[in-house]
């Protein structure tokens, strides 16, 4: 063969090579379909398309807070799990005051889902739509460590710091004042931590899982006084009129306990299964 010749041998084979990878590279975006149908055949209805927005009462933890600039916390790793198998790539957290979490989703345009440790309660269901639960949760008294106390009977006199809002502050009203307490309103749970760290509040009525995680660091001085068995479950909340997006949060929260992620992510903040 020539030089020629060999040159063009080369040339035929390469083109012949290039098309045959080309054919296969053809049958990779056949594929490509069949992987999308996985995600939900709707287009969901976003404050901006492609994220996921999440407002949130970011001083909760270890369900959410801020490090730095950045959320983190069981319902920012959970909310991530299930935005991913709605097909949705980025979520964003908005820190928002609990209190008025509903008013400024039922508002819209701020952010789509609450993600907030938000008990399912039925006056809120008359506000906002909520996913199906995802945490079991009750309610405590924290006070400094070193008394011993009944609760309600010996909180008469007792000023008693809550979170604005809650379901908290709501069985404090219900149980705590007929004792005779004063109840002192918070914007969030961290603030009234501080103030009973502080002696500016004699006890803080706070969810079970938030004062057990504020009592680990014994340099806070704090103890869990009572456990208070209310029941309560925690809900993602859409609003009402996106039943789309509440269909998606539902499909992708029973992937993502069948997975077992749900598991992983629970052992992360909680270091155990949930019992
Ligand atoms: N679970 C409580 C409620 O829904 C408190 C939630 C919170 O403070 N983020 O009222």
């Amino acid at each position: 063969m020539s030089k020629y010749g060999k040159l063009l041998a080369l040339i035929v084979i390469g083109v012949l090579a290039i098309a045959v990878l080309g054919v296969a590279g053809c049958s990779t975006p056949a594929a490509t379909p069949a992987k999308t149908t996985e995600k939900p055949a709707v287009d969901l209805k976003l404050v901006t398309s492609g994220q996921l927005t999440v407002g949130s009462d970011t001083a909760f933890p270890p369900f959410e807070s801020m490090n730095g600039n950045v959320a983190e916390g069981f319902d920012v790793d959970l909310m991530g799990a299930i935005a991913k198998e709605m097909g949705v790539a980025k979520v964003v957290f908005k820190t928002e005051i609990f209190d008025t979490l509903i008013p400024t989703l039922k508002a819209g345009g701020k952010f789509d889902v609450i993600a907030s440790g938000m008990t399912i309660k039925a006056d809120r269901a008359k506000e906002i739509d909520f996913s199906t639960p995802y945490f079991d949760s009750n309610q405590s008294l924290v006070m400094k460590t070193g008394g011993v106390y009944k609760v309600p009977a010996d909180m008469a006199s007792k000023k008693v710091g809550v979170q604005s809002g809650t379901t908290g502050e709501s069985w404090a009203t219900e149980n705590l004042v007929p004792a005779g307490a004063t109840l002192v309103p918070f914007k969030d749970a961290v603030s009234a931590f501080t103030a009973l760290q502080a002696g500016n509040v004699d006890a803080v009525v706070n969810d079970l899982p938030v004062s057990a995680d504020v009592i680990k660091d014994p340099a806070k001085g704090l103890s869990m006084i009572a456990q208070i068995p209310t029941g309560e479950q925690y809900g993602f909340a859409v609003s009402k009129d996106n039943s789309a997006l509440l269909k998606a949060v539902n499909d992708g929260l029973s992937k993502v306990r069948a997975s077992g992620e749900y598991d992983t992510i629970f052992k992360k903040w909680f270091g155990d299964l949930p019992k």
